[in-house]
Order: structure tokens, then C-alpha cells, then sequence
């Protein structure tokens, strides 16, 4: 039997709902249930591939190739549970399925209307590909009271009237700011917030409070009154140093004995929560520190980074160190001599990006890296930089660049127009439609034996998830070859290039995948991890 935990946001923004989801699921998971998470996004962009990282943060790409909300990095990061496409629906792609289902007559006639044609869509999406979940949990975005969040707080309302109340619970997550005039953690934002979900025919049940400091327990009996929640139902959520941490807290202060109590089931037993305990002294007292440069485009907004941030966190858990990341716009390194912002650091990661802006710089980074042997690594147009470095100025392809750019006399790296998913050839041109239409998601990669990118991961075939649209060209392979560039990776029929590396240098790899996505503070990604080791080795010497 599948329970349901409906997840929405009061107050403001940003409080963290998708980690709060997530660590819900983790202490779920640690209790012995198969959980699923997903994310039920209002806006209407089809999915948020097209969207700029300014306006959205990182695009998580799933193993079948679905473009994502980022929340769902957190769910797999923290549950190990591999997102998939059904894991994410817009508003966009909901009256998309409406809107088709209309013109081919599937309405019979009828008038087609947000209640119940919406609702019915938005609730086959919630139930639809669960498996044998024990729990599913649905985390509505945006904030309770937004005009486009309505449909769905309706139809999750019907969806749990349906299932009855001892299958769905409803989690709301809300604020109380902390009035320094009055020296008083305030109530009333939670209140209205309750209030407005109470409008709407939802009663939370459960309700999480986000606050700097200690919630009094007067404080926590005045919610209870007001919101007609039990007083032990009003759940601190305080600020805490790591997000590795939110687990055990959210444990410590009752979240996951409150979820299950709602259910009926038995709490007597402690879920076993020592590998996030572990996880968290690693990071409190690490024996070093290494400093990485991400030379990047969307410096300013971390979100845009996000699995990337994380990922580069968990290869210094496997390597005891602290990770500093020094976030740094490429475009710097087009007008400035770009040695004294990367002298001091132990690594230069260039990660994915789009567009020709920036890109000279980038490829300023990649040369100072591969010259003063400093570890780099790069991650899709991280490694389309370093190639084009490599034919600039060791196989002596002066005029070498991408069709990313325009049109360029040595097209290094080119757009994809063909290639084979499984036994179907996918193909595109320059007219085709920019949503969903990069190669996408999980794909095979056949390595080279005795190479450094091989004993990594000591396998022989890999498969990492991607999101490109632009491809190194093989065609100059044997001219990069011959400077000394080692193409480690390919696809299993040999014409795209997946991994390069470089021989003769402590440690320069580039991926054309994006294996940040991949990696999980219990079990880091192999490249992070070595890539790491590299940075904790040259700390050493210099
Ligand atoms: N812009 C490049 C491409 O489309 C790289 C994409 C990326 O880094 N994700 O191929």
C-alpha cells in the first residue's frame, strides 16, 4: 500500500523544501521503506531545459533523459533513488497532455476545464509510475498563496480526499522570522499561511518551522492553537552548518515519528542513521583543505552549479579534506593575465556551459592548467574547451573552434546531428526546436584500456548521463592524437568522443557527460574522488 506525503511552501520562498523532501525520504528509507520523490513545478515552460540558469539554477538531467527541476538532484543525492521523467511535471506539460488529449477528441465533446480536466491529469501524474513505493513524496513548488500553484493544491485536496487520510499526510513548510525590536520569533506569517491552505480545503498536518534559533515552547503551543495542529506536530527545522545534516536534525526534533505516527506505524525502532552521522563529523573536522577554481559562466548564482558543488564536497569526504570552491567568471581571463587568480589553487574545474561568451577565457584556464601541470578537469563544455586548447596550441590547428560560435574554418567541435540511442538513430539539424532536443541523458562509453580515466573507474564500459548538442569531431582525432591528446573514452560504435585526457600531466581529464550527476555523498563519483586526490596531492608539494 503507497502513502502519499504532500510537501507545500508557505510564507516565503527559499526555505529549502526540496532538502526538507529529501531528507524526509532519507529517514523514511533508513526506517526500511522504498520511497519515491518528485516535484510537481507551476510554471509553464514544458520542462526547464530552456530555461536560462538565472532564472532557474542547474537543469538535473535523469538516466532516461528527462531535463529537470533540480530539487531532484537532492532526492537522489540524498536517497540514492535514481530520478526519472515521471519524477518531474510542469504546468507547462500538464495542459500540454490536456491540450493533445482535446484535439484528438478524447473529451467526447465535453468542455474542457481545469476542474476536473487539469486536476485528472495532475493526479494521474502523482500516482503514475510509483512501483512498489511505500512512499511517495510529492513536493508542490512555489509558495501557497501563488495564483499558478492553485491546480495543483486542488488536485492534491481531491487526491487525498480519495486515498483517505490515513494514506496521505500533509506537510507544510513555513517561517518564523525572528522581530529583533520585540525579541520575538514570530508566529502570524505561519498562521496566514494555514490559513490560505485552509481556504483551499487543505489542513496541514504537519507542520515544519524554519527559524534561526531555538523555538520556544510557548511559541510552538500558539502555532498548535492557531493552525489546529497537535503542539507535537509543530517540527523545528533549524538552520544548520551542512545540508548533510538536515536528516538527523529533522530526525532529532520528531519530523519522520510525526509522518509515521499519522500512518499508524510503530516507531519504536530507531532508524539507523550512522552513515549520515559519519558523514557529518567528516565534514566538522576534516584534515585538510584543497581550493578549486570553477572557471565558469553563472559564477554568481551557486544554484546553477549545484550537483557540481556537491559532487566536487563528496570526493573531499573520500579524501578527508575540506573543499573550498573559488568561483570565478571566465570572462575575467579574456581582458586580465589570468595567473594570479589561479596560482594559488590546487585544481581548475571548467564545468558545462552554453554560448560564446566567456568561452575564450575558458580556454585561457584550460592552457594555464595543462601548462603549469596544474589537475583539470572538464565537464561537457569543459572538455569541448580543452580540445579546442589542445588544437590551438599542441596540434598546431590555429584556427580551431566550435559551431557553437558560428561558423568557425576548423570545426574542432560540431553539432550532433546524428547518433544512436539503443537501436534508433536520433537526428537533428540546426532548424530543430531547442526544447528536449540535445542528446539526452543516459549513455554507454566503451574505455581504453591503460588509460588513467579507465583505472578510475576500472571498468571497461561506463554510462554517465548527458546534455549537449555540440560533439568533439573525431574527424581530427588522429591530428590530436599525434600532439598527444588520448581520447579514453568512446561510444560503444567509436564515433563520439566521451573522455580525452592527457598523458603527460598529473591529472587533466574531460568528460563530454556530466557525471556530478552521478554522485552521492555515500558513495562519490570515482572522477571526483580522484580528481580530488590530485588537488590534496599538489597541495603537498607546493
Ligand atoms: N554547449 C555545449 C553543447 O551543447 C556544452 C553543453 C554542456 O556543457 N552541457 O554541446
Amino acid at each position: 500500500m503507497t502513502r502519499f506525503v504532500f510537501i507545500t511552501g508557505g510564507v516565503v520562498s527559499s526555505l529549502g523544501k526540496g532538502i526538507s523532501s529529501a531528507a524526509l525520504g532519507a529517514l523514511l528509507q533508513a526506517r526500511g521503506f522504498k520511497v519515491r520523490l518528485r516535484k510537481l513545478d507551476p510554471y509553464l515552460n514544458v520542462d526547464p531545459g530552456t530555461m536560462s540558469p538565472f532564472q532557474h539554477g542547474e537543469v538535473f538531467v535523469t538516466d532516461d533523459g528527462a531535463e529537470t527541476d533540480l530539487d531532484l538532484g537532492h532526492y537522489e543525492r540524498f536517497t540514492g533513488v535514481p530520478a526519472r521523467r515521471s519524477d518531474n511535471v510542469t504546468t507547462g506539460r500538464i495542459y500540454s497532455t490536456v491540450i493533445a488529449r482535446e484535439r484528438r477528441g478524447d473529451y467526447l465533446g465535453a468542455t474542457v476545464q481545469v476542474i476536473p480536466h487539469v486536476t485528472d491529469a495532475i493526479k494521474e501524474f502523482i500516482s503514475d509510475d510509483i512501483g512498489d513505493a511505500d512512499f511517495v513524496l510529492c513536493e508542490i513548488g512555489g509558495t501557497v498563496g501563488d495564483i499558478e500553484s492553485l491546480p495543483f493544491l486542488e488536485a492534491i485536496r481531491q487526491k487525498a480526499n480519495e486515498l483517505g487520510r490515513d494514506r496521505a499526510v500533509f506537510v507544510h513548510l513555513t517561517l518564523l522570522p525572528h522581530i529583533s525590536s520585540a525579541g520575538e520569533l514570530k508566529t502570524k506569517p505561519t498562521q496566514h499561511s494555514v490559513k490560505e491552505l485552509q481556504s483551499l480545503g487543505i489542513q496541514a498536518d504537519i507542520l515544519l518551522c524554519r527559524s534561526d534559533r531555538e523555538i520556544p515552547d510557548e511559541a510552538r503551543r500558539k502555532i498548535a492553537l492557531f493552525c489546529n495542529v497537535p503542539v507535537e506536530c509543530v517540527i523545528a527545522a533549524p538552520d544548520v552548518g551542512t545540508i548533510y545534516e538536515v536528516p538527523v536534525v529533522y530526525h532529532e526534533q520528531g519530523f519522520d515519528v510525526q509522518v509515521c505516527k499519522h500512518f499508524g506505524i510503530d516507531t519504536e525502532v530507531e532508524p539507523d542513521l550512522g552513515g549520515w552521522r559519519r558523514i557529518v563529523e567528516t565534514i566538522r573536522k576534516p584534515e585538510g583543505k584543497v581550493t578549486i577554481a570553477v572557471v565558469g559562466k553563472y559564477t554568481q548564482l551557486p544554484d546553477a552549479y549545484k550537483s557540481l558543488a556537491e559532487a566536487l564536497n563528496h570526493g573531499g569526504f573520500a579524501n578527508n579534506v575540506n573543499v573550498d570552491l573559488n568561483w570565478i567568471d571566465s570572462e575575467i581571463f579574456e581582458t586580465e593575465d589570468a595567473v594570479h587568480h589561479l596560482e594559488s589553487v590546487e585544481g581548475i574545474l571548467v564545468p558545462g556551459g552554453f554560448g560564446e561568451r566567456g568561452a575564450e577565457g575558458k580556454i585561457a584556464a584550460v592552457r594555464f592548467a595543462r601548462e603549469r601541470k596544474v589537475p583539470y578537469f572538464g565537464i561537457c563544455f569543459g572538455m569541448q574547451m580543452a580540445v579546442i586548447e589542445a588544437a590551438r596550441n599542441m596540434a598546431g590547428i590555429a584556427r580551431a573552434g566550435s559551431t557553437e560560435f558560428g561558423p568557425t574554418p576548423e570545426p574542432v567541435v560540431g553539432l550532433l546531428t546524428e547518433w544512436k540511442r539503443g537501436n534508433t538513430v536520433e537526428r537533428r539539424n540546426v532548424e530543430s526546436d531547442l526544447g528536449g532536443s540535445m542528446r539526452l541523458g543516459a549513455y554507454p562509453c566503451r574505455m581504453k584500456p591503460g588509460t588513467l580515466a579507465h583505472e578510475i573507474y576500472g571498468a571497461d564500459d561506463i554510462s554517465e548521463r548527458h546534455r549537449h548538442r555540440y560533439e568533439v569531431n573525431i574527424n581530427y582525432g588522429p591530428r590530436l592524437e599525434a600532439a598527444g591528446l588520448v581520447f579514453s573514452g568512446l561510444s560503444p560504435d567509436g564515433v563520439l568522443p566521451e573522455i580525452i585526457e592527457l598523458p603527460d600531466h598529473p591529472w587533466f581529464i574531460g568528460v563530454q557527460f556530466h557525471p556530478e550527476l552521478k554522485s552521492k555523498p555515500f558513495d562519490p563519483h570515482p572522477l571526483f574522488k580522484s580528481f580530488i586526490q590530485a588537488a590534496v596531492e599538489r597541495s603537498r608539494l607546493v
